[in-house]
């Protein structure tokens, strides 16, 4: 037998081996680069994750067609609706907006104050005019882009909380972040805004034969209030209280929302309206107002949420716990929920 074939046999036969872990090792290689891209994805799909719901969120028609108005309700052009809810209590609607954003108008005797005005799609202010002749204040339940449109007003009051005190300086001139603001989801920068007037939280605002309330009611977000009408007994309650609270984005805390809803329920009448800033049913009336009892179950429901006794009806983020049957929680996922109270001397302190 030929010696030279038997030593290419065994040459063969390392090469096949040598082939063999080459091959291992690559596989390993690739295996261990596409986890770490898949555990990249996934700490960006986390980190980002307000960023890509807005997102998704977005992903409707810019506007929906002009419906019928309903009875009580008229259309002002053909984006603005106006329906008077109670004597000198204006509810103008953007029923076209994906979102379904309800502003409020309070006309006094001697002015007026405007409670929120939208995400700016178009100019609020001709429709406050039509309204009332009388100086008016404009301001806003947070600062979301949806609520404070290009902030262009004669007179804005703002909450008087020392972070957004202090970024406005002597000046007043308060320059949202985005963060707070939102808008870059829909393509809306976010405004500078020239702030007149600051509000303390439980202050009175005399309109002239009306007292309006400015009730500190974070949750939602850190800077969100409501504002309380003593004699009608009527609370604007903006994103803080609706049927679907939501405190999953970036400024949303579980405690601010639980200690705002027991601030609410020791200042409101029992017999209170609770009008919030977004409609979640078809038609063009106000939204449908919740009351006391919905306060009452909300609170209990925090309270299971809080202290882990209520189940997740869905654990997709955001969260969704039903703390009642009228009120949805939508909080952020569990290990990331926010527990933060920014300004615990504003609120009613933890049981
Ligand atoms: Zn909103």
């Amino acid at each position: 037998m030929d010696r030279s074939l038997a030593i290419d046999y065994e040459r063969l036969a390392s090469m096949d081996t040598k082939i063999k872990k080459t091959r291992k090792r690559l596989l390993l290689r690739v295996a261990a680069g596409l986890s770490a891209a898949a555990l990249v994805l996934a700490v960006v799909g986390v980190w980002q994750r307000h960023n890509l719901l807005a997102h998704v969120l977005r992903l409707r028609p810019e506007l929906a067609p002009q419906a019928p108005a309903e009875e009580g309700v008229e259309w002002f052009d053909d984006y603005y609706t106006v329906e008077e809810l109670a004597p000198g209590l204006y509810a103008i609607g953007e029923p076209r907006y994906h979102q379904l954003n309800y502003n409020y108008l309070i006309v006094g005797e001697r002015e007026a104050l405007l409670f929120d005005a939208g995400p700016g799609v178009r100019d609020i202010r001709p429709v406050v005019r039509s309204l009332t002749s009388l100086p008016y204040t404009a301001v806003f339940s947070h600062l979301h882009y949806d609520h404070v449109a290009h902030g262009q007003f004669e007179r804005l009051a703002m909450v008087d909380l020392p972070h957004l005190r202090a970024r406005a300086g002597e000046a007043g001139a308060l320059p949202l972040l985005a963060k707070e603001h939102l808008g870059h989801v829909e393509g809306i920068e976010a405004p500078v805004l020239q702030v007149t007037r600051w509000l303390a939280p439980d202050e009175t605002i005399e309109l002239g034969g009306r007292r309006v309330r400015v009730l500190y009611t974070p949750g939602h977000t850190t800077d969100s209030i409501s504002l309380y009408d003593e004699d009608a007994r009527i609370l604007l309650s903006g994103d803080w209280f609706t049927e679907y609270l939501g405190i999953f984005l970036s400024n949303g805390s579980n405690r601010e929302m639980r200690a705002s809803i027991q601030l609410a329920l020791a200042t409101v009448s029992p017999e209170v309206t609770i009008y919030p800033a977004h409609k979640y049913e078809p038609g063009t009336r106000a939204p449908r107002p919740l009351g006391y009892t919905d306060l009452e179950a909300a609170l209990a429901g925090m309270d299971a949420v809080i202290e882990g006794q209520l189940r997740p009806s869905s654990r997709l983020y955001p969260t969704r716990f039903d703390l009642s049957d009228r009120v949805v929680l939508y909080a952020d996922i569990p290990m990331l929920q926010r527990n933060v109270v920014s300004y615990p001397e504003l609120l009613p302190p933890d049981p």
